[in-house]
């Protein structure tokens, strides 16, 4: 009767009928500005509610006292609280918090270096009863926890099992809140069978991969079992084995069914004698590498597949990747095809540019530049130039977006740099042309777990090794204290006429404690060598600022780059051979590789001298030490992703991809593997997910792509 029943979802009784995809605020005891609350993290249907994953688990039997507390152990334990100390640091706004608890077996300090949102220290108050949970660790020689779990005590929560889930604490929602919530949505939600069918995982995957159900993995993940506490915690039990698998599957599908779709297009049909890119070739100054030539067959191979190209290329700073696409517009040009090159700054459009004039006009390719400062007289004739099909080959910053830029047939699409830009960008200058060939370049090296979920749709070439006759860099790890001696080393490089950067994590200092801060320092360092000519660049400066500064170091008119991070990408300075690099420890790897990569350009013995503080641990020392060791950026990046995680790799457009709500990407690799293998088996299968047990896979790929515009 009432079949088509609006929403809210209630039945004559007034009673919820919840679904999966019922918004949250239905949810009793949600509302309205509760519901805001969780929209801001994503939580927005009854099913993103009951996928917010307890972050651990907490066994409460022990009943363990502060005597008996052991390093590294992860407790639960009831305290009485004495006193919350607020400590200033230094000279900055910065504060410590230090809350002292006790039990009648001791005392224990709680330390917060951040506060964990506003109000959380102020709510407490001495002598009340709290439930702290949280690792024991040795500060100093003493025993401490930092950053802990704290609770007021709740006589409800105390009265439960003894096995609990925890789930990560925010503003207005306490663990103990978010396990109500959950557990009160997923009984509405067992209490209708219609729910129940919905499991995105195939029975026929599920029977083969040795998978428990949906439901049965979310209620089991909310209600764990006592006897089961250790597998709950290592997150090995069946629950997290199926939703990590499920998390990876469906990304897996996802990228798949992108690669099959873009494959089933067509592109331009290439037919050539490859005699203009053999007489390009011959006509260089020096001969390709073999990654180059590898990396060149594989373009034209994608070219001869009547399919668009869809191709990233990785290879180490340096390692001649320009040239590469440089030869994959000549081979378009052999059919009278236009390419196009999008490059992050104006300097490297400047740069490549010119590269491009040097190697290519020389043989009828006529190649326009487009950037911001493009005069609008030239504009003019430029775009009139692209329409009729006149340039073969555009370089050029984002302005090659602008609408005006219209191509007569534009065939290749180069981005250079891609993490630079966002995916509409690249889907923007892509729509140029009539599914054009696409290239996409990075000196970024991505460990293979990382490249797979996050180019899975692209087919991948590295480029391993550099041009021959480059000598390498010497890389040393310094403690500050060497930092003089390390100074007067550049300062006779320079004196032979050689120029060199230092380059410092941040601007300001109010941001980290006890960090030099780069214009401080450079006034020092100004003071210091008086007779070097210097010269800043931070993030604080306008674009067109940092293009000068940078043309000019270039052109020899300053000695030292004192600078933050931004240092341009792909910038080739050959005459500056020295990279000094202060608070090592505070980057990751990869991007010191890329900072060390900025030197050793030109024909001049280069130096990487990284600087760490004095306040470092082991780890980060080990860390950055294994600079000197290793100049391949792979190995580099596997190392990174071990100790960092993936944040490191990607620009914040692409993190988005590979933030998982309960898999890991370095500990769930062989998982990931698997779960690739199955997607990739139940997509080729049934390419238009058409089975009816592969339906919430499809409506998960609707919704997916609605998202995803690239
Ligand atoms: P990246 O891969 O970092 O973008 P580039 O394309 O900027 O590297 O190349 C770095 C430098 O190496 C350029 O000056 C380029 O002319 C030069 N180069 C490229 N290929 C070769 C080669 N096969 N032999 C020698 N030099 C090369
Ligand atoms: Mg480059």
């Amino acid at each position: 009767m009432n079949s088509t029943r609006p929403k809210p979802p209630f039945n004559k009784n007034k009673t919820p009928l919840l679904e999966l995809k019922t918004p949250v605020q239905y949810v009793k005891g949600v509302g309205p500005t509760l519901g805001e609350a969780l929209a801001k993290h994503g939580v927005k249907t009854v099913r993103d509610l009951i996928e917010v994953f307890p972050r651990t688990y907490e066994d409460r039997r022990s009943g363990i006292k502060i005597r008996d507390l052991k390093l590294d152990q992860l407790v639960s334990m009831k305290a009485q609280l004495i006193k919350v100390q607020s400590i200033p640091l230094g000279r900055t706004h910065r504060r410590i918090y230090d809350i002292t608890l006790q039990d009648s077996s001791g005392v224990i300090h709680c330390k917060f270096f951040r506060v964990p949102y506003k109000g959380y220290f102020e709510r407490f108050k001495p002598f009340q009863d709290i439930r702290v949970v949280g690792k024991v660790i040795d500060y100093r020689g003493r025993l401490e926890f930092h950053h802990p779990d704290l609770r007021d005590i709740d006589p409800e929560e105390e009265l439960q099992d003894e096995v609990i889930p925890v789930y990560v604490e925010m503003e207005g929602i306490s663990s103990f809140k978010w396990q109500k919530l959950i557990r009160f949505a997923l009984s509405l939600l067992m209490k209708n069978p219609e729910n129940l069918k919905f499991d995105t995982l195939p029975v026929s995957v599920r029977e083969k991969a040795g998978l428990i159900g949906y439901f049965d993995a979310i209620q089991a993940i909310h209600y764990p079992a006592k006897d089961k506490y250790t597998e709950y915690v290592e997150s090995r039990s069946p629950s997290h084995q199926r939703l990590i698998f499920e998390e990876f599957f469906l990304l897996e599908a996802f990228l798949y069914s992108k690669k099959l779709r873009l494959q089933k297009e067509n592109s331009p049909i290439y037919q050539s004698d490859g005699k203009l890119k053999a007489h390009v070739i011959a006509s260089l100054p020096f001969q390709l590498t073999r990654g180059q030539l590898n990396a060149v067959v594989d373009i034209e191979n994608d070219f001869l597949s009547g399919h668009p190209m869809h191709r990233l290329i990785q290879g180490d700073v340096g390692c001649g990747k320009t040239l590469v696409a440089f030869l994959a517009a000549v081979m378009m040009k052999e059919n009278s095809y236009q390419s196009c090159i999008m490059v992050p700054t104006e300097i490297l459009a400047d740069q490549h540019y010119k590269n491009a004039i040097n190697y290519l006009s020389g043989h009828g390719i006529s190649i326009a530049l487009l950037t911001g400062k493009t005069k609008l007289s030239e504009r003019r004739e430029l775009f009139e130039n692209l329409a009729a099909g006149q340039v073969d080959l555009l370089i050029g910053t984002h302005a090659v977006l602008e609408d005006d830029v219209v191509f007569k047939n534009l065939s290749l699409v180069v981005i250079d740099e891609q993490h630079r830009f966002g995916v509409n960008q690249r889907a923007k200058l892509k729509a140029k042309g009539p599914s054009p060939h696409f290239l996409v370049m990075t000196a970024t090296p991505i460990p293979r777990t990382l490249s797979m979920t996050v180019f899975g749709d692209l087919d991948v070439t590295v480029i391993k090794e550099l041009p021959p006759g480059r000598m390498p860099i010497q890389t040393r790890a310094i403690f500050q204290n060497k930092q003089g001696p390390a100074l007067d080393f550049l300062k006779q490089q320079i004196q032979k006429g050689r120029q060199g950067y230092i380059v410092f994590p941040l601007v300001e200092e109010s941001e980290k404690i006890d960090l030099k801060n780069a214009t401080e320092e450079f006034d020092r360092l100004k003071q210091m060598f008086p007779d070097l000519r210097w010269a800043l660049l931070h993030g604080k400066m306008k674009p067109v600022e940092k293009e000068e500064i940078m043309v000019a170091f270039k052109d020899k008119k300053f000695d030292v780059l004192v600078s933050t991070t931004v240092i341009e990408v792909g910038v080739d300075v050959p005459n500056a051979n020295i990279m000094m690099i202060e608070h090592a420890e505070r980057f990751g790897l990869s991007q010191l590789h890329q900072l060390r990569g900025r030197v050793g350009r030109g024909e001049h013995k280069s130096f990487c001298i990284l600087i760490m503080g004095y306040a470092v641990n082991e780890e980060s020392r080990e860390r950055v030490s294994f600079m000197e060791k290793s100049t391949d950026g792979f190995e580099i990046a596997e190392f990174d992703l071990k100790i960092r995680g993936p944040g490191e790799f990607l620009g914040t457009k692409q993190s988005g991809l590979v933030s998982f709500k309960i898999a890991d990407l370095i500990k769930d690799q062989d998982i990931l593997f698997e779960a690739r293998k199955y997607a990739a088996d139940v997509v080729n299968k049934d390419p238009g997910l058409e089975k009816s047990e592969n339906i919430f896979i499809k409506q998960h790929l609707l919704e997916k792509k609605n998202a995803d515009i690239g």
